[in-house]
């Protein structure tokens, strides 16, 4: 299926490593422009020179609310348009609630939710204007969720609070988009080989080793096939929520 989001332009957060950085290259691959919004500039201009002409570097926070408008402005006074939004910037920072270290938890829940809102919020009215305008007749906005969305679990308190927020915040912006063809999905992975658990202060690294073991984690890219899936559904198509796990992943 090459070139089946030929015409569309895509903004994708989080594109300067693991699952947006796959996703992004995935887009582009299929036809779709592709903007590419992370902190790390000099990650994304690296990834650009993979992709030819068909991505735009945006270096921002999108934790904060002017930097995530201001993205979402330039893609679209630049590209054109917007027709898919991949709300994929996180942080995972796990341990004990007790005596945790509260910048940890601020992080999380600026990043995970107030940035994934903010970007929505920017995104929406050109979403909107896509899905009523374009050929394609539909839009796409994904939130990266987790299993964490859907279980909690000891350790991993206020990274559950995040993502089952995340989950939450989707259903109801779902049902509220679904008559004007904007499609609102959620994707679910389980543990992916990213530098997700990296950020973690190194005694609660090896604690999620542990949890895991050495069980064969997916490829950011087997969750980058799984989003070029949803948003190369035909219109009357909607993929609303997938739970992905590696198969040899328990809980
Ligand atoms: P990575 O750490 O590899 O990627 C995270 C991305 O988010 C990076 O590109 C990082 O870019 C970006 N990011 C972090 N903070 C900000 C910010 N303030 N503003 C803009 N971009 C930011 O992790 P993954 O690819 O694994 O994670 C992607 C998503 O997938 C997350 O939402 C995560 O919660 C979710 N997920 C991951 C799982 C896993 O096992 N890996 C499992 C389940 C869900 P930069 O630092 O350059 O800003």
């Amino acid at each position: 299926m090459p070139e089946q989001l030929n015409g569309t332009v895509a903004l994708v957060t989080g594109a300067s490593s693991g699952i947006g950085e796959a996703t992004a290259l995935a887009l582009a691959e299929h036809g779709a422009t592709v903007a590419l919004v992370a902190r790390r500039e000099d990650r994304l201009t690296e990834l650009a020179a993979r992709t030819g002409d068909r991505t735009l570097v945006i270096g921002a926070d999108v934790s904060d609310q002017s930097q995530a408008q201001a993205a979402v402005k330039r893609t679209v006074e630049e590209l054109g348009r917007l027709d898919i939004l991949v709300n994929n910037a996180g942080v995972m920072l796990l341990g004990p609630v007790e005596n945790a270290p509260l910048e940890e938890w601020q992080r999380m829940v600026d990043v995970n939710v107030l940035g994934l809102l903010y970007c929505a919020h920017a995104a929406l009215p050109h979403l909107l204007e896509a899905a009523q305008s374009a050929e394609r007749g539909v839009a796409d906005l994904v939130n990266i969720s987790s299993v964490a969305g859907r279980v909690a679990r000891l350790g991993s308190g206020v990274y559950n609070l995040t993502k089952h927020g995340v989950g939450a915040f989707s259903e109801s912006l779902r049902q509220e988009m679904t008559q004007r063809h904007v499609r609102v999905s959620l994707v679910e992975p389980g543990a992916v080989e990213t530098e997700l658990v990296t950020h973690n202060r190194p005694e609660i690294q090896e604690v999620i080793r542990g949890t895991f073991g050495e069980i064969q984690r997916l490829d950011a890219r087997d969750i980058a096939d799984a989003i070029l899936y949803i948003v190369t559904r035909p219109r009357h198509v909607a993929v609303n929520e997938l739970l992905i796990r590696p198969t040899e992943q328990q809980r």
